[in-house]
């Protein structure tokens, strides 16, 4: 397997090999695993080869119907919607403690699926979607709603209920987390659930629904279609049973999606869309830290995150000493297997989104802009890229303006804060942003000034299962996580009832 060319540490080389294979490749209809209706498959790839893992049921408008109407049927009849809260929550955390039972398994499918290094599947990917769960299974029996006085003698009760059938259509660079993001809320509140899972990543979401059902979901509950977006996908969003609908992807699909769900029945809709998030080094920033952490924002998970730091502002006065070391720290990255120990960047996640990145690479390197380093794939197997640097980058490059989803930093120099915020905000995306300083007052004027669902001060990328997360502008609309979420799984019912001779009027 290529390793790129400055990691020569002998603790690269250690291979892991924690038990994999694959052993459910059907969609899950009704709680059982079943062929599609068309008995079509479709490969999913190792990206780290191109070579065939497996071949998976392809679902497309038929098995949608049929995963919808079991979704109907078990919301209408139950008993998931009408059991008590508490037993809902039990399940939820029976689940969690078996998908942490079979941590390393589960994170090694998603590292052959999906490409990323298997010490961060194992980590803190796996262990996150346990958190998720179990702090979902915690809000289950504490969603309840409210009374409030009336004009006049009427009693007032404000229900809060669960919206019904779900439609969650997700992404491939975080299969895991984007199937908690969504199904630990909606469960929590009562809801039922057809999930689409992305074409590229198809397997651990059905590894870990084998897992719900052994931990006792009733069958119906949680129903998944493997498939493609503009069949399966497109589907779901239009069909008239689907009362509510939530999409992460592409800004363009999050655009196309709404449509279907306008056109259809109004079900309402959240959207996690792309984003272009700036991450400002002030003059006072530590260099060695800020080179670091900028690094980590941009080229984590091999830059595939909907709020990667693309957009590095470094100030005029720091600027020359920070590119010489951002680029140092590039060239010092580990590309390679990533089921070595001591490789933090495997493949992209396919050959449609590699041939993307070249692109916009050799669009940088036809501007102004300056190639520090990088700029090419490594090996001629798999998807992987050298990690690449641009500096001298402007605003109106395609670099600066577009998602490049891969290993490019772009780095910006700045004077002042009044002009990085115009200049952060000025992109149709809002995902987030992050500020580097020890200055409390610059701090909260970036935090105000910057149009962002999320501001890190001197961090990057923390995420918990409380803190929300989404977009302003095209990078979305709603929050997903914390008790943000809740209400996207919610209907507010106001019940009257006259009163009769209260003793108290
Ligand atoms: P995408 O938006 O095409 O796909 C995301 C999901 O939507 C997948 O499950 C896909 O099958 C589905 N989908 C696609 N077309 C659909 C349609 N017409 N109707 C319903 N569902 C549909 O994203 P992608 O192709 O995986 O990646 C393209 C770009 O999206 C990336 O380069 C990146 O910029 C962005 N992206 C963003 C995120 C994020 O977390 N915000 C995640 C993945 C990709």
């Amino acid at each position: 397997r290529p390793i790129h060319r400055f990691s020569t540490a002998a603790a690269v080389e250690e291979l892991i090999t924690p038990p994999v294979q694959v052993n459910i490749t059907k969609l899950l209809i009704n709680g059982q695993f079943v062929d599609s209706a068309s008995g079509k498959t479709f490969p999913t790839l190792d990206p780290r080869t191109g070579e065939v893992i497996a071949n998976v049921a392809e679902g497309d408008a038929e098995d949608i119907n049929r995963a919808v109407a079991a979704a109907r049927k078990a919301f209408d009849e139950g008993p998931w919607p009408k059991m008590s809260a508490y037993e809902r929550s039990r399940i939820m955390l029976k689940f969690a403690d078996l998908v942490e039972k079979h941590n390393d398994e589960i994170a090694a499918l998603e590292t052959w699926d999906n490409g990323k290094p298997y010490l961060q599947a194992a980590e803190a990917e796996v262990p996150s979607f346990v958190r998720l769960f179990r702090y979902y299974a915690g809000w289950a029996d504490k969603i309840h709603g409210l009374t409030v006085p009336a004009d006049g003698p009427h009693h007032v009760q404000i229900l809060h209920e669960p919206i019904g059938v779900a439609g969650q259509i997700i992404p491939w660079n975080f299969p895991l987390l984007m199937f908690a993001w969504k199904v630990g809320p909606a469960l929590a509140c009562g809801n039922t659930i057809v999930l689409k899972t992305a074409e590229q990543t198809p397997l651990t979401a059905l590894y870990v629904a084998k897992l719900f059902h052994e931990a006792g979901l009733p069958p119906g509950v949680l129903n998944i279609v493997s498939g493609f977006g503009p069949t399966a996908g497109a589907a779901l969003a239009s069909h008239m049973d689907v009362d509510k609908l939530a999409f992460t992807g592409s800004t363009e699909t999050g655009q196309t999606v709404l449509q279907l769900a306008a056109k259809s029945n109004l079900k309402s809709v959240t959207l996690e869309l792309g984003g272009k998030s700036p991450f400002i080094i002030c003059e006072d920033a530590d260099i060695d830290h800020a080179v670091e952490l900028a690094h980590f924002a941009l080229f984590f998970n091999q830059g595939q995150c909907c709020c990667a730091g693309s957009r590095t502002y470094v100030h005029e006065r720091v600027y020359d000493e920070f590119v010489e070391k951002a680029k140092a720290r590039a060239m010092r990255r580990v590309v390679g297997d990533p089921f070595k120990k001591g490789v933090e960047q495997g493949p992209q996640i396919d050959s449609e989104q590699f041939q993307k990145v070249l692109r916009y690479i050799r669009e940088g390197r036809d501007s102004s802009a300056t190639l520090e380093c990088g700029g090419d794939r490594i090996g001629s197997k798999g998807y992987f890229i050298q990690p690449t640097v641009f500096s001298n980058v402007k605003e109106d490059m395609s670099i600066a303006q577009d998602e490049i989803f891969g290993p490019v930093q772009c780095v910006f120099k700045f004077k002042d804060i009044g002009e990085v915020i115009k200049r952060a905000n000025n992109t149709r995306y809002g995902l987030a942003a992050g500020v580097f300083t020890k200055n409390i007052d610059t701090a909260n004027t970036l935090t105000r000034g910057l149009r962002a669902g999320t501001v890190w001060i001197n961090c990057y990328d923390v995420f918990d299962a409380g803190i929300p997360f989404g977009g302003y502008k095209m990078s979305g609309m709603g929050r997903e996580k914390g008790i943000h979420s809740l209400n996207n799984y919610l209907q507010v019912k106001a019940v009257v009832t006259p009163l009769k001779n209260p003793a108290w009027i």
